[in-house]
């Protein structure tokens, strides 16, 4: 009997019930834990800014002097630089201040350097300012704590540090962190037809892009990959093969032989040396896709065909992968966009089509990659992202559509 196909929704929760979150954590320094997965909450133990500070170049005076004087004019008393512990500013004078120099205690207003005339007044020697724009009580001043206050929780555990968070990192005079350890993810292709990218073609063969393009995807989220060698289509090799990426790697990852061809023995080898979980899902592309377990192990056999594999490995394994890392929420960016093309409804499968925006504003529409064969690697190359259109629905011009520009799962 034909199984019958698996809703993605549904087997992503179905996966995603069988993953375990990680507990190997270690301390990383700033530079090396982009990526990475904070194992524990971080507090700050500082204001941010520390102090007082300002906005801008000018002066700075206390602002009831402003109203003391008869006159717009200050004498400049001072000047203070980034860096430097300024003086309590003496009664109705002003400082030069530079941008991010912290504030006298009696100081509370900013005035910049375009508001001023700086002049010298012959009679006292001494250097003064005449304020042309009647000042703000308080303005151009960045506040202490504006942007962390100290023993507030900046960050907790299961956040997936981006390059903001680094840097918010360092600006608490942080060293490093404590991380989820990288997960180690065992990658093979399968198919007597793959020849690797810089060998030379032969007749019959085809370059594995697969292996590639997975590399690619598992380095830029932060996962260390291992490459294993091309395993024929044979089952026995398939068996032991597996058995052996499963000792070494955290996960697998498997490309081709999940169909139902004569020469697809992946997914029988998991049944022998693992167990299945699930098989068969309710996508286009990507229906042919396994998943289960090998020495304990997660194991992912995605299709054979490139777009299928992005596809899978996009929707089903990297929101596996992310909770294995310890991830607390996955994001993904989505926006309806009204398609400019019309579809067939299909009624087995949800499609994820590629296609690229067209146009801008108002006015953006969905423009359809012409050819949609999950072959064709080209066809995520030269488009923006995926659109979705659920089983059974008819696609036409002007109806909205789920769109997901590149890359999926921002987070
Ligand atoms: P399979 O599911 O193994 O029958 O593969 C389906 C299609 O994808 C066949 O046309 C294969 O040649 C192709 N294919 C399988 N593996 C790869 C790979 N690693 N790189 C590029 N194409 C592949
Ligand atoms: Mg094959």
């Amino acid at each position: 009997m034909k199984a019958s196909l698996i809703p993605v929704d549904e087997a992503r929760e179905a996966i995603l019930s069988r993953i375990e979150a990680p507990n190997k954590s270690a301390k990383y320094s700033l530079i090396d834990s982009l990526n990475k997965v904070l194992a524990e909450d971080v507090y700050s133990n500082t204001d941010i800014p520390p102090a007082d500070n300002s906005a801008m170049d000018g002066i700075v005076i206390n602002f009831s002097d402003f109203h003391k004087l008869d006159s717009r004019i200050f004498e400049i008393s001072s000047v203070i630089q980034a860096g430097d512990v300024p003086e309590n500013l003496p009664v109705s004078c002003a400082s030069r201040i530079y941008t991010g120099a912290v504030l006298p205690e009696n100081a509370d207003t900013v005035i910049p350097v375009e508001d001023c005339r700086f002049f010298f007044d012959e009679s006292s020697g001494q250097e003064c300012v005449e304020i042309l724009v009647k000042p703000v009580e308080g303005n151009h001043v960045r506040p202490r704590g504006q942007d962390i206050k100290s023993g507030q929780k900046v960050f907790s555990r299961g956040n997936r540090l981006k390059p903001q968070d680094i840097g918010l990192l360092a600006s608490l005079g942080l060293g490093e962190v404590l991380c989820q350890k990288p997960l180690k993810v065992g990658l093979v292709s399968t198919g007597n037809e793959l020849l690797r990218p810089g060998e030379e073609n032969k007749a019959g063969k085809i370059f594995n892009s697969n292996q590639f393009m997975l590399s690619a995807l598992l380095h830029e989220l932060g996962f260390e990959v291992l490459m294993f060698d091309v395993l024929a289509d044979d089952l026995k090799q398939t068996q032991s093969v597996l058995l052996d990426i499963a000792k070494q790697c955290d996960c697998i990852i498997s490309t081709g032989g999940v169909s139902v061809g004569g020469a697809d023995f992946v997914k029988q080898a998991l049944e022998t040396v693992g167990e299945l979980a699930i098989w068969r899902l309710a996508i286009k592309p990507g229906k042919p896709f396994v998943f289960g377990r090998i020495e304990g192990k997660p194991f992912f056999g995605l299709p054979g065909n490139p777009v299928a594999v992005f596809v899978t490995f996009s929707f089903l394994v990297k929101p596996a992968l992310f909770k294995m890392l310890g991830v607390a929420e996955s994001k993904q960016m989505e926006f309806l966009l009204p398609a400019d093309f019309s579809v067939k409804a299909n009624k087995t499968r949800q499609e994820y089509l590629r296609v690229s925006l067209e146009g801008s504003g108002e006015n953006q529409k969905l423009r359809l990659f012409e050819n949609q064969s999950s072959g064709v690697l080209s066809s995520l190359s030269y488009s923006d992202g995926l659109a979705i259109v659920p089983i059974g629905v008819e696609v036409k011009n002007g109806d909205k559509l789920r769109f997901i520009p590149y890359p999926v799962l921002n987070n």
